[in-house]
């Protein structure tokens, strides 16, 4: 593996970069990012939109899907460096992450060609914000236990049923949707893949408020709330196969995140904060602290070019990219804890107006337990690293070979 930029990845490189510089602000470390659970007001919604649209135009959104639907089927190396380059500069709050890191490449995966026309241009262009709806109050890191059902009704279908924790639905105009269509078979099989539109009659958002007093996520209810079959993603009962699509591009886009970029902003806060009356960085243990993290960066960053060269040959990613998320997010959350001792007594305020980073780092520090969360908790990512990476034996499955409906559990909506 070479680490260096080929003639055709630095060409690529600068003119990512001109094409930044021209168009976007360069980070400032002391401006608060917009945080994963950060109130999403109309304003911060339209910058986003505007964003996506200008880079859709130029052509660099979506840089890896296929150029007939606005993309310019640049290379899983190339979008590695798009993403490098963009992360110098100023961007909007990032309300597309689902729609172009899940539900995009799992309609461009199992879509038909009238579905891929029908939604991906609008979808990479920003114009419509999508959700995920896969959670529900008994089925999170036990999907497949999911009990939201649907009944076909001539070329509809009839859902009824309640999901969780959906990112995002207060202000998305399109959903993917698992729900279950047959419970006489065993739990995986049952289940159908939907696209929702989330203004459907029946259908009822309510935010949750988080600890950080944002509102990221909502339950969503749905009741008799009629899906046209033409929008059905995968063929009837082979939902999980469409569903494991979604969630294998949902780790590997948060694990990508997990980079050198942070820690570069906690040098930059290490050299402008003071200890002791000298800046903090000229401390010896805080240069060891911060070189830990760095190595540690410098691995996952190995682990997912190891990923790339295997996607790169024309093999699939294997499990290990969960290892990104797990590291990685981990990694984040002590980073975020020792910047925010490194402020003293007002490391503990978020108050953007008196705390130094402008609150940024309580700012992750209180969202960051949920990317430990979301997308697999760190211990179902460990128990498919110990299976499928390690070759371990497998958990312990009670209800493995049984129907849907005898799971003691009881049936759908009981
Ligand atoms: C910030 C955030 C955003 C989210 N956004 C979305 C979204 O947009 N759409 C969506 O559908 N969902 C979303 N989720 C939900 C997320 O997918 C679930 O929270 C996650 O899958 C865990 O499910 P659960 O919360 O039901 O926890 P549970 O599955 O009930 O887990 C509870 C605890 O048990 C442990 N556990 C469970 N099973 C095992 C096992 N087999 N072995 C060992 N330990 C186990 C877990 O690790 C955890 O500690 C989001 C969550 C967060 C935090």
């Amino acid at each position: 593996m070479d680490f260096n930029d080929t003639p055709e990845e630095a060409a690529f490189r600068a003119e990512a970069r001109s094409w930044l510089e021209a168009n976007a602000e360069p980070v400032d470390p002391n401006e608060a990012d917009h945080g994963i659970g950060e109130l999403l007001t109309p304003e911060i919604v339209a910058e986003a939109q505007a964003w996506q649209k200008k880079k859709a135009e130029s052509g660099w959104a979506c840089i890896t899907w296929p150029k007939e639907l606005g993309g310019r089927a640049a290379t899983p190396m190339e979008n590695v460096i798009w993403n490098e380059e963009q992360g110098h500069f100023k961007l909007p709050a990032n309300i597309f992450s689902i729609g172009i890191g899940m539900c995009g490449p799992t309609i461009l995966a199992h879509g038909t060609t009238e579905q891929q026309e029908r939604w991906i241009p609008r979808l990479l262009s920003g114009e419509d914000i999508w959700c995920q709806l896969f959670s529900e109050p008994s089925a999170g890191s036990d999907l497949a236990g999911l009990r939201s059902s649907a009944v076909k009704d001539g070329d509809e279908w009839v859902v009824n049923g309640q999901k969780i924790w959906t990112s995002g639905a207060d202000i998305c105009e399109w959903g993917i949707l698992v729900v279950r269509t047959d419970p006489e078979v065993v739990k995986h099989a049952g289940l159908t893949y939907f696209v929702v539109n989330m203004t459907s009659p029946g259908i009822e958002i309510r935010p949750i408020t988080q600890v950080n007093r944002a509102q990221g996520f909502n339950e969503v209810f749905f009741s008799d709330v009629r899906i046209p079959d033409d929008q059905r993603i995968s063929e009837v009962g082979n939902g999980w196969t469409v569903a494991l699509t979604t969630l294998m591009n949902e780790r590997q886009s948060i694990g990508s995140g997990m980079g050198i970029g942070a820690l570069e902003e906690l040098i930059d806060f290490a050299s402008e904060i003071e200890v002791d009356g000298a800046p903090a960085i000229e401390d010896r243990q805080v240069r060891e602290q911060i070189a830990d993290y760095i190595v540690k960066a410098r691995g996952l960053k190995n682990t997912s070019l190891r990923t790339l060269t295997a996607i790169s040959q024309g093999r699939p990613p294997g499990p290990e990219a969960s290892m990104g998320k797990l590291v990685g997010a981990a990694l984040q959350q002590e980073a975020a804890s020792f910047a925010m001792d490194l402020a003293g007594t007002s490391g503990a305020l978020l108050d953007p107006e008196a705390t130094p980073a402008a609150a940024s780092w309580q700012e992750r520090y209180l969202s960051l337990p949920g990317l430990r969360i979301a997308g697999g908790t760190d211990e179902v990512l460990r128990n498919i690293i110990a299976e499928r990476v390690m070759g371990l034996p497998s958990d312990a499955r009670a209800d493995k070979g049984i129907a849907f409906r005898d799971i003691p559990s009881g049936p759908p909506n009981s």
